[in-house]
């Protein structure tokens, strides 16, 4: 059986922290990812949850190359990104595409749109100059601009349309995949509808894969196939998306569930969960289960031992000692959950 299309295998990341201007000393290390392991089949849609500072961000700079990973691999069509001699480097940058947030502040302002799509066709491919305004004007087409998109500048449009720029500056290269980071958490609620029904289609006619990150779920309900969820660095389930919404393992989920509007008014949320305070600073990790300042359900087993991510339902993991087969796997011994 051939390799997925990208394989994320036990990806850890930490950042140093130092202390002093002149004379900077190493006062150790954050841990911003730890053990991250996922990995994305062509054309599938990935979506990676969680508030701010659970990790989703670095895990998509880490896929984009944007940061090496301090520990594990990932590998694209089974070679290690980080091993790659230059023309596999430079497909990497053509096949892994991503579009950011704001649409403002991510395309140049003195640059003509024909210029910011043809970007990355003039620094990864070696196609002339009329290979490339055709490809843009096909591009422009195909996210639904107008034919005079390419002369005019970002400010000239509205910031649903900056986003149909952005996702034709990621599509002009044909990628295999697009890391999409809170591609529509900038838009009004129909410019949302609109860029979220163009992905889709996108996706249907070109197969592309994408690894959506987001904080808000029904967005991941509409476009996922599989959801992660991340909580301090660490993935704490993972399932494909209707199994997560029906059946959530993990109290951090539940509790992201239930704070969230439901996807239809017929829906009730099953089991509401407040989240309370805030999500810790990543210098100051909680021993055990680093949910447990939060968690309702916490026992003293929580505050010792790591939970294991082990599958709990048929594709379907969680990082829970509410689990036996969690605490049997990190260590414990499943009847010590009832101390
Ligand atoms: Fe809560 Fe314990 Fe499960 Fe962590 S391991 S989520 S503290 S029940």
């Amino acid at each position: 059986m051939s390799e997925p299309l990208l394989v994320v295998e036990k990806a850890s990341k930490s950042f140093e922290l130092s202390r002093g201007v002149v004379f900077s000393r190493s006062v150790g290390s954050v841990r911003a990812v730890e053990d991250v392991s996922f990995a994305i089949e062509a054309g599938q849609t990935i979506g990676l949850v969680g508030e701010s500072g659970s990790g989703k961000s670095t895990t998509a700079s880490l896929v984009l190359d944007l940061n090496k990973p301090s520990a594990g691999s990932i590998r694209y069509n089974g070679v290690e990104i980080n091993r790659r001699d230059k023309e596999a480097w430079l497909e990497y940058r053509r096949s892994v595409q991503a579009v950011f947030q704001d649409p403002y502040s991510s395309l140049s302002p003195r640059m003509r749109v024909r210029d910011i799509i043809a970007e990355p066709l003039e620094t990864t491919t070696k196609m002339s100059r009329q290979e490339i305004d055709r490809r843009v004007a096909e591009v422009v087409e195909q996210v639904g601009l107008p034919p005079d998109t390419p002369r005019l500048y970002p400010h000239e449009f509205s910031g649903g349309q900056r986003q149909r720029i952005a996702l034709a500056r990621a599509l002009a290269p044909k990628p295999k995949l697009i890391v999409l980071d809170e591609p529509v958490s900038g838009l009004d609620v129909s410019m949302k509808a609109q860029v979220l029904n163009l992905l889709k289609e996108l996706q249907e006619s070109s197969k592309v894969a994408y690894l959506l990150i987001s904080h808000n779920l029904a967005d991941v309900r509409y476009l996922c196939d599989w959801m992660i969820v991340m909580y301090l660095g660490k993935i704490v389930e993972s399932g494909p998306v209707e199994r997560v919404f029906a059946e959530p393992l993990h109290p951090y989920t539940r509790a992201l569930l239930s704070a969230a509007l439901p996807h239809h008014p017929d829906h009730v949320v099953k089991e509401e969960i407040i989240l309370v305070g805030e999500i810790p600073s990543a210098v100051n990790i909680p021993k055990g289960c680093s949910f447990n300042p939060r968690c309702t359900y916490a026992m003293p087993i929580c505050r010792e031992l790591v939970p294991a991510r082990v599958g709990i339902r048929p594709q379907h993991e969680a990082a829970c000692h509410l689990y036996p087969e969690v605490v049997a796997a990190s260590g414990g011994t499943p009847a010590s959950k009832e101390n």
